[in-house]
């Protein structure tokens, strides 16, 4: 040890990992998030089946899912989940991509490790690799203008591959490029997509097929009473965040009553009190009302008296849409509502949807507003439909935004891969070996595809490697249906350029995050906060010195 006398820093049931051991952990831990999900990768991968504590079973093939169901213990293995998690918040796809990418880097910088290159050298060059790789995916880039619907719905496609909904792919596809190209906006040239303006409602019961796209905003509700129009034609909706309800007393108040008259007395106090709600709500030229809170039954009647069509306990989330898409304001106190408040939509009306009824504000005067019904026979297949819509809007938003893509199937990986080796070249020191681990981890893509494919990736690899190096071909990719190595963009597999390049770069930061620890303290004190161990990225660890990321020379070397 260092000085005479140990000095005791830690608390007794505290848990201590240091130098290469902490390292190994780490790593490993991260390679088994990696080998969890890698058999997913690309439109062969297999799915999995998840079980929660109830007993409630998901089964996907989306890895954005996969990681979010199963609970994962190790930090460092939560920090790649953590990465993949923002992979999808920004590019809707990617997830399995940056968890296999990152089990890989870390994987080739373990044999470096091995070899006694210091893990800060192997970050630092991985930082270069993946700063150079940023460069080489933008001069690969394929330009795409918003007018080339082909193109997005081609896009749309290779993100829902392999998500078990392949008959009905490229209808899918087409929808969400319909939905995405209907609520861009563009601004100086640039375009900006909000997919929150496309609003997702699933329901049971029909084939895939039915699933249709609707020019406007659907509600998963019907009209509270019979006798209330069913249809509203040229619509003023008002949108109220408050209830039309008889108030509770606030205190327990009891009120004494001596003789039946005063008891009808009290009752009319209280109808007259809705009854003049709901006529502040008409004078103010409201035909339809969206309610956030309750309507009781009294209120209910008198609507329906004035012919208003009102639902109630309608979604914030819903609300904001429908302010946004109609062009009116939620208003939270009814004294303030007036005609400037109301939104305006060419219909509302109420249709039968499998076997419920559903509301549909249509024509919306402002804003741009989609609504997509998925339809499949269970709630497991609308579940995963959902999955595969989320992603394909969510691409084809990304394109359109940039106006880039690249060609998928490993052409990009293969292509990166040369480049990055002859950048290594360039570079003196250690740093080139961490450069040239990096291009190399790059291959696990093609060959992953190819394996879970059943095929060779070995012999995919070597063909892809020929076709770049030695014909030139850049786009040059395998095709996983038909089992082809050929031209991507002529298969149809194009992705949108921040997929990748967002996928890359986070996969580098997970590994270098991980290969930065060289101290895991871990306090075992059960009670409080669950006492799990340090946190996530960012989170110092306590205790260890991993401030300025410069491991004490490893033991006795
Ligand atoms: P992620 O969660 O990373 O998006 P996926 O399982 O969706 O993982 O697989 C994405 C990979 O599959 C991408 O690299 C993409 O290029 C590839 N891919 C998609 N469709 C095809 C196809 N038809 N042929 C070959 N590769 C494909
Ligand atoms: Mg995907």
């Amino acid at each position: 040890m260092m000085g005479n006398q140990p000095v005791v820093l830690l608390k007794e049931d505290t848990e201590r990992e240091s130098g290469k051991d902490a390292q190994k952990n780490n790593i490993a831990a991260a390679k088994a998030v990696a080998d969890a999900v890698r058999t997913t990768l690309g439109p062969k991968g297999m799915d999995k089946m998840l079980v929660d504590s109830l007993g409630d079973v998901v089964i996907t093939n989306d890895g954005a899912t996969i990681l979010d169901e199963i609970d994962i213990e190790h930090p460092a293995a939560k920090m790649a989940v953590e990465m993949a998690e923002s992979q999808d918040d920004e590019c809707g796809d990617g997830t399995t991509t940056v968890v296999v990418l990152a089990g890989e880097f870390l994987k080739n910088a373990e044999e470096l490790i091995e070899q006694n290159v210091h893990p800060s050298v192997i970050a630092k060059g991985f930082r270069e690799a993946s700063q150079k790789a940023r460069a080489v995916l933008d001069k690969n880039k394929i330009d795409l203008d918003i007018e080339d619907e082909e193109k997005l719905t081609e896009i749309a496609m290779t993100a829902m591959t392999g998500k078990a909904i392949e008959g009905d792919k490229e209808r899918l596809a087409k929808l969400a490029v319909d939905a995405v190209t209907h609520v861009a906006e563009k601004e100086d040239g640039t375009y900006s997509v909000d997919i929150d303006n496309v609003k997702v409602e699933k329901k049971a019961g029909a084939g895939v097929s039915n699933t249709e796209l609707i020019n406007g905003i659907l509600l998963d509700k019907e009209r509270l009473h019979a006798n209330m129009p069913s249809e509203v034609e040229d619509a003023k909706i008002a949108l109220l965040n408050s209830a039309l309800e008889i108030k509770e007393t606030e205190v327990d108040a009891e009120i004494e009553i001596t003789d039946p008259d005063q008891l009808e007395q009290f009752v009319n106090q209280e109808e007259e009190s809705i009854k003049e709600m709901v006529e502040k709500i008409k004078d103010s030229g409201t035909n339809v009302l969206l309610c956030q809170k309750g309507i009781d039954d009294l209120a209910q009647h008198y609507l329906a008296k004035e012919g208003i069509f009102a639902i109630r306990r309608v979604k914030k989330s819903d609300m904001k849409k429908l302010a946004k898409a109609t062009g009116g304001n939620v208003v939270t106190n009814l004294d303030d509502l007036s005609s400037k408040d109301l939104g305006k939509a060419g219909q509302v009306r109420q249709k039968m949807v499998g076997e419920s009824q559903m509301t549909f504000v249509e024509e919306a005067k402002k804003g741009k507003a989609v609504s997509l019904l998925l339809r499949g026979g269970t709630e497991h297949v609308v579940d995963e439909l959902e999955r595969a819509v989320h992603d394909a809007l969510k691409v084809s938003a990304v394109a359109i935004e940039d106006g880039a893509i690249l060609p998928g199937g490993g052409a990009v990986e293969i292509e990166l891969k040369n480049e990055l080796k002859r950048y290594a070249g360039s570079i003196e020191g250690r740093e080139q070996l961490a450069v040239e681990a990096f291009a190399d981890a790059l291959d696990i893509m093609p060959r992953t595809l190819a394996d879970n494919a059943g095929m060779d990736g070995i012999d995919i690899l070597m063909r892809l490697n020929t076709a770049h190096e030695k014909e030139g071909l850049k786009n040059e990719g395998i095709e996983i249906i038909s089992g082809e190595v050929s031209d991507m963009t002529e298969v149809k597999v194009v992705e949108p350029l921040r997929v990748k390049s967002q996928a890359i770069e986070a996969a580098t930061e997970v590994a270098n995050m991980i290969l930065r620890i060289d101290d895991v303290v871990a306090s075992k004190g059960g009670e409080e906060e669950g006492g799990g161990p340090p946190g996530g990225p960012g989170g110092g660890m306590p205790g260890g010195g991993m401030g300025g990321g410069m491991p004490p020379g490893m033991g006795g070397m």
